[in-house]
């Protein structure tokens, strides 16, 4: 089997969920796609995970109701292992990049961190990903009776549910006595679209002028528009905006239906991030500004000017 960590927030599933299927998809290997939903009350998840896999394991316990990197080692390697997984797929998140080691460690696998693609090699798997600052992508291939792979979000696209659901089995875990335990949490609440799920996002550049202006431009088209907003590494360095807004190699990589960029020059650490964007719009007053190569529609021009008219549009 090629065996999925499903990843969900809010009680729902994410994304990068849909995208790992289509990395499993896109391995061409033998045996049912299965993803594997580890928490607390996650039914709800299961019967989400059920449309697009062709099974689904729960591991519905009290002990994994908070993310613990010792857990889940333990969990996804025991159930690869009886399962005779020959692939093990896990979101290139923060703490997918955590745990996904250790259970390649646990497995004794190769491991491919971070792949922005995967294809059948051989008795292997092949995967391109990025290196060098972005500036090379890198061709890598594995072999083994069992891979681990983690994916990057945003570099697969999301999959479209399978035919029949699948089926949805309970699963006995054998789990350690965790070492690490959370002491505290604080939660910085949003009422905006996470940037991995927005299918519309507005991104500012240092050519919006300044951190007010985000709050006269960029957040209330994103508004109108129900948008993420995202921001350049210059306008995150400049403290204008969170690093969680980040876009680009050392911030998060999107693909959203339509990627709306006002005064980003559009260097390549920035498109790294955001180049596979379905549609790309941008405004910018340098008409040779490097954005307006990967942009489908491009207005030159002066933020303060077009985008007061862009919000009042979006408002109809
Ligand atoms: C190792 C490394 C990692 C990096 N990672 C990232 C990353 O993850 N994400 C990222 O974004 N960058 C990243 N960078 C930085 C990147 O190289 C650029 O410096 C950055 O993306 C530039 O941000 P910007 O487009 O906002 O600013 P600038 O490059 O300064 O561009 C501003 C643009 O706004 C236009 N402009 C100015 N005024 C107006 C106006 N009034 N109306 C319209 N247009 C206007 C200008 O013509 C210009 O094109 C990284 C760099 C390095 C070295």
């Amino acid at each position: 089997m090629i065996l999925i960590l499903a990843e969900y927030a809010d009680g729902k599933l994410a994304k990068s969920t849909l995208e790992m299927v289509t990395a499993a998809r896109d391995t061409g290997r033998d045996g049912p796609i299965t993803l594997l939903v580890l928490g607390q009350n996650v039914a709800a998840i299961a019967s989400e995970a059920a449309a697009v896999a062709d099974q689904v394991l729960v591991a519905d316990r009290a002990e994994l109701a908070a993310y613990n990197a010792e857990l889940w080692a333990a969990a996804v390697a025991q159930i690869a292992t009886e399962g005779e997984a020959s692939t093990v797929i896990i979101g290139g998140s923060r703490s997918g990049r955590e745990y996904a080691p250790r259970v390649a460690v646990k497995l004794d696998a190769p491991y491919l961190e971070d792949v922005i693609s995967l294809s059948a090699s051989g008795a292997g798997l092949q995967a391109q990903r990025y290196t060098y600052l972005a500036r090379v992508t890198e061709t890598v291939e594995a072999e083994g009776p069992v891979i681990v792979v983690t994916a990057k979000p945003g570099s697969f696209a999301a999959a479209a549910p399978a035919a029949q659901p699948g089926e949805q089995y309970d699963v006995d875990l054998e789990l350690p006595t965790s070492r690490v335990t959370i002491t505290g949490k604080s939660v910085e609440k949003s009422s905006r679209v996470a940037l991995a799920e927005a299918e519309v996002i507005v991104t500012g550049g240092r050519g919006v002028g300044n951190a007010e202006n985000f709050g006269k431009f960029v957040e209330p088209l994103a508004d109108n528009l129900g948008a993420g907003v995202g921001a350049t590494r210059a306008v995150v360095d400049a403290g204008w905006r969170p690093y969680a807004e980040q876009v680009g190699q050392t911030g998060k990589t999107v693909q959203p239906k339509a990627y709306i960029a006002l005064g980003v020059s559009g260097a390549v650490q920035h498109l790294s991030g955001m180049g596979k964007s379905k549609f790309i719009v941008a405004i910018n007053k340098d008409a040779e500004a490097p954005i307006f190569k990967v942009a489908d529609y491009g207005i030159v021009g002066d933020v303060n000017e077009i985008v007061p008219a862009l919000i009042e549009a979006s408002k109809r």
